[in-house]
């Protein structure tokens, strides 16, 4: 009988062993992570055409006791299976909002917009505008200071009901961006329908902007399209002052990525925002 289990245990690739334990692990890790607030958020900073900031996406991060730092990609699609994904979502509102609050007091930061990402589980839970407002309520934060990252698959879900509650919080102010633009597949038709603001070009575009003609033309359409659209555009993933100055020589002035800055502790953020000042 051990025998036959050892045969049968060749076919079992240890990886595959060791990917389910670890997952095991994260799943109750992601509970204890919420309950004891291990959460952080991070900001980058968003700048116009001058390289002057204007806003800031938070992006989440897990302060996790033996791995360090953890980064959104490896756990927040666990997160979003599991549900857990809910209690997450409300925490990074909440921070948002908190922080939004906190830039209100220094002149360098109140005029930036601040940006967050929500997944499409979020979007669709009955709750979803009322947890933003008791946020902006409880914090005393600015609505029209906040910016909400969506990306096509929230819309696809079900987008009736998408733009009804995008509706109700635009009359708040808030303001809504589609976010890795290009990698779904709207039609014009169905954009032109979508309360947004904003369309954040995929980074995929922007990486081989310089050398690849193809993908030069893709975000040269994609500039055409907002325009009819009433749309602004930011690119993302700007790492060279190649990259840059081809997107201004296209009409597009504003930009996220490496080139302007890595996404850092709201204290940092702080700290460079008052160098580019002085600067
Ligand atoms: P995203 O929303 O598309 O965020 C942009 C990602 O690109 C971030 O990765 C950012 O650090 C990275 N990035 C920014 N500039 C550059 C650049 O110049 N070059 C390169 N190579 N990368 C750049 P990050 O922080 O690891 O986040 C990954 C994804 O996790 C996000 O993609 C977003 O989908 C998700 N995420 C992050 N925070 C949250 C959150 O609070 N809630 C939800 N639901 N998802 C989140
Ligand atoms: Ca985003
Ligand atoms: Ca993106
Ligand atoms: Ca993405």
């Amino acid at each position: 009988a051990k025998n036959t289990a050892r045969n049968t245990m060749q076919f079992f690739d240890p990886r595959m062993q060791e990917s389910i334990n670890r997952r095991a692990t994260d799943e109750s890790d992601l509970y204890t992570a919420i309950e004891n607030g291990q959460f952080e958020l991070h900001y980058q900073i968003q700048v116009d055409g001058d390289g002057t900031p204007t806003g800031a996406e938070a992006l989440i991060r897990w302060r996790h006791p033996e791995r360090g730092l953890v980064s959104p990609a490896e756990f927040i699609p666990l997160a979003e299976e599991t549900g857990q994904i809910l209690p997450i979502g409300r925490w990074v509102i909440n921070a948002a909002c908190a922080q939004l609050r906190l830039w209100q007091s220094d002149p360098l930061m109140r005029h930036l917009t601040l940006s967050f990402n929500i997944s499409s589980r979020q979007f669709q839970q009955p709750e979803f505008p009322r947890i933003v407002r008791r946020a902006l309520q409880r914090h005393a934060a600015p609505a029209d200071h906040l910016k909400i990252e969506l990306t096509e698959s929230v819309l696809l879900d079900n987008a009736e009901h998408a733009i009804a509650v995008m509706q109700q919080l635009r009359e708040l102010g808030i303001r809504f961006s589609l976010d890795d633009f290009g990698t779904g597949y709207s039609s014009l038709q169905y954009l032109k329908r979508l309360p947004l603001d904003q369309l954040k070009i995929d980074q995929s575009f922007i990486h081989d902007i310089s050398t690849d003609s193809g993908d030069l033309s893709i975000v040269q359409a994609i500039m055409a399209m907002a325009s009819k659209l009433g749309f602004e555009v930011i690119a993302e993933g700007v790492e060279t002052h190649e990259q840059r100055e081809l997107l201004a020589s296209i009409g597009c002035f504003a930009y996220q990525g490496y080139l302007f800055g890595r996404p850092v502790s709201a204290t940092a953020l702080l700290g460079t925002t008052e160098a580019v000042a002085r600067a």
